[in-house]
Order: C-alpha cells, then sequence, then structure tokens
C-alpha cells in the first residue's frame, strides 16, 4: 500500500472488513520483522459502547489480530489512555476489550492489554515543542492506530491525529486544552507512532467525542499518511481542511499532506450497504440526525450516501436549511427517475443533482448551498 492510498470498504461484518483491508494492504511487510512489538491504539475515550459513537468497534483489533497471527505476528499489545475524567480500566471491560483479549489467549501468545494512565512517561522534542509521551506507547516497534471518524465540539473532527493524545498522561492532555489543542496535536505526530491506521467509520458521533448521536455509515478505511487520512475524513463529513487548522499544522511540520485530492481512494466493496434507520440506532437522545432527516427524502439508500448527506446537512444553519427548496432526494430508489433535487449518482436524472457514488460531505454541502 502506498503513503497517498486510502482503501475503503463497506459493509456490515466489521471484523472481516479489517481482515481484508489488512490484507490488501500487505500490512505483514509494512512491519517487516515478525519479532517486531506491535501496538494497536483504539480510541475508548470512555466506557460507552461502540454503538453510540465514540469507542473504536473491538471487532476491527479482532480482525487485525486474527490477521497479525496468521502472518506469524505474536509480540502484540492494545494500549489507550482514556481522557481525563474518565477511567481506562472501566473502558476496556465496557468496551469489549477486556473480554477479546481473553477470547484470544493462549499463554503464549496472548495479546497484552495496557492501560496508560498506569503508565510512566518521558519528555520527547516533538519539532519544538517539548511533550510528554507514555513510555510503552514510544516502546512498540509499529503502532496501528484505531480511530474512529467523528465530531468534535472544539476541533470540529478527530481521526487519526487526535487520537494519539491517548498516548498522553493525563498532565499532558490537560496541558493540551490550556494550549487550544491544534497546535500540541500537530506537534505530537512529529514524534508518536502513525504507523498504519484504520479507521473506525462505522458509526461515530456526529458533533460530539463521546457519542450519542452515532451516524451510520457501515464504512472501514486504512491509510498510512495521518495527515491525508484526516484531511480525507473532514471532507467526508463535509468540512473544508481550513476548517480544522491541526490537520494544516502537521502537514507544515512535515508529518503528511493535508491535500485530499491527492488521496488515491481505493473501494475494496461498493457502497451498497443499507441504510440503518435512525430507530435502528441504539442512541439518539437529543434527536440531532432524526431531525436533520426531516431535510431528506430517501429511498433505498447506501449506509455511506445517507451519512454523508447527514453530515453536510449537520455543517449548515439552520437559517441555511429553511432555504433549501424542498427536501433532498438520496438513494438507488431514484435510479432513473425524474426529480428536481438529489445527491448521488443515483439521482443523475434529476434537474439538479450532484454526482458521485457516494458524494463527499463537503462537495454535498457546497452543491447545497450553490442552489440558493
Ligand atoms: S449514489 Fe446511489 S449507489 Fe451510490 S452510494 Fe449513493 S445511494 Fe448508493
Amino acid at each position: 500500500m502506498e503513503m497517498n492510498e486510502i482503501l475503503v470498504t463497506y459493509g456490515e461484518n466489521i471484523e472481516e472488513q479489517a481482515y481484508s483491508l489488512a490484507e490488501t494492504a500487505e500490512l505483514s511487510a509494512l512491519i517487516g520483522g515478525r519479532e517486531r512489538r506491535i501496538g494497536l491504539k483504539p480510541n475508548l475515550v470512555l466506557a460507552s459502547p461502540a454503538e453510540e459513537g465514540a469507542t473504536t468497534h473491538p471487532e476491527i483489533a479482532r480482525g487485525l489480530i486474527r490477521y497479525l497471527r496468521k502472518n506469524g505476528f505474536t509480540n502484540i499489545v492494545i494500549l489507550e489512555g482514556s481522557w481525563v475524567g474518565a477511567r481506562t480500566g472501566d473502558a476496556f471491560p465496557l468496551c469489549g476489550y477486556t473480554a477479546l483479549v481473553s477470547d484470544l489467549g493462549s499463554a503464549e501468545t496472548r495479546v497484552e492489554l495496557l492501560d496508560l494512565q498506569a503508565d510512566r512517561a518521558h519528555p520527547y522534542d516533538c519539532k519544538g515543542m517539548k511533550i510528554e509521551i507514555c513510555d510503552s506507547a514510544m516502546a512498540v516497534d509499529f503502532m496501528i492506530n484505531l480511530p474512529v471518524m467523528k465530531g468534535h465540539c472544539q476541533t470540529l473532527v478527530t481521526c487519526a491525529l487526535k487520537n494519539n493524545k491517548g498516548v498522553l498522561p493525563d498532565r499532558e492532555k490537560q496541558r493540551f486544552h490550556s494550549l487550544g489543542l491544534h497546535k500540541p496535536i500537530a506537534h505530537l505526530n512529529t514524534v508518536a507512532k502513525n504507523d498504519f491506521i484504520l479507521v473506525d467509520g462505522i458509526c461515530g458521533d456526529l458533533d460530539f467525542e463521546e457519542g450519542g448521536n452515532p451516524v451510520y455509515s457501515g464504512k472501514l478505511y486504512a491509510a498510512r499518511d495521518p495527515v491525508l487520512c484526516d484531511a480525507w475524513t473532514a471532507a467526508q463529513m463535509g468540512y473544508r481542511v481550513e476548517e480544522i487548522p491541526y490537520i494544516g499544522m502537521a502537514a507544515a511540520l512535515g508529518v503528511g499532506c493535508a491535500d485530499p485530492a491527492k488521496a488515491v481512494i481505493r473501494e475494496l466493496t461498493p457502497p451498497l450497504v443499507p441504510r440503518k434507520a435512525p430507530t435502528d440506532q441504539r442512541s439518539e437522545p437529543s434527536g440531532k440526525v432524526r431531525q436533520l432527516a426531516s431535510y431528506i427524502n430517501e429511498e433505498k439508500s447506501c449506509s455511506a450516501c445517507y451519512a454523508n448527506l447527514i453530515f453536510a446537512l449537520s455543517r449548515m444553519e439552520k437559517a441555511e436549511l429553511k432555504k433549501l427548496p424542498e427536501k433532498v432526494c438520496i438513494g438507488q430508489g431514484f435510479k432513473g427517475k425524474a426529480g428536481t433535487l438529489g445527491v448521488g449518482r443515483c439521482t443523475g436524472s434529476f434537474d439538479a443533482s450532484l454526482p458521485g457514488c457516494p458524494p463527499a460531505g463537503t462537495d454535498i454541502a457546497a452543491f447545497l448551498r450553490g442552489l440558493m
């Protein structure tokens, strides 16, 4: 797999999606020697099940570990430090990682589960900013970052670059907030490891790091460049890269490429995963997703397409939404039919239609604004 590639799968079998991404990326060749210590860094920001949109599905780790073992790698550790105020010791069992490790465990090939809140840390010079990083995270030879694609109340988007905040001791996490997050996140990633990234885009939250408004898209994707990964993620969620300062800052520090147009996207499966209606989602207390759905006329749409439309609508002001001439049509049920306003290739016969299969959130928002 090349540095500028992003491999995407859509599906409903998360473990198999993770396995096939590792296989297609030829992950074993990227890792190298079988004795190397491999770290898996999920996002377990707090004790909340993955279905709520905040944390990484444990099936992803399961699929990866199955692949790694099949290819002769046995020195594997899952490591994470939850945010300040939550205990990783609570998140591991509730998010399914304690059970995962116990399922996988023969004594000689046991996968370690390591709470970075209990780890020691040392300072590193991160291109001009001194940052303390946990020893165990720096001790792995190859780090597989497993972020969730989701919204964030301060940085708008959180994915690969920000997920590395979990390798900091709590006092350093607090200092990051006092520094406004963006600059220290960019500097952290000049030293913290990011050798392979597998993003959980199954049902990330609309706009909050702690979940509660999951947007189901059934998507997993792999990348090697964390900056490109986040730039592309931002575009899927309806943001321009300039709106997420840490992405551009990390690029300026040489961490990667911040131009989503430079990403070479390889879809391993078509996006034809049926949409899950909001009522199928386990948690939607504030009803934001349901409220945005009132602007949509949906017929047999794919999850990823519908999710990008929801993300795009959530980026628009209420006043803008009110100016929409009518509900936005989306889905395979509109193929070959006439209509006025639609997004996605399936509405290609409409008077106004945005191509793409699925179109990115940022393109959808620009298209809809262009009609006003
Ligand atoms: S354009 Fe049609 S086929 Fe393509 S993702 Fe959207 S709904 Fe699915």
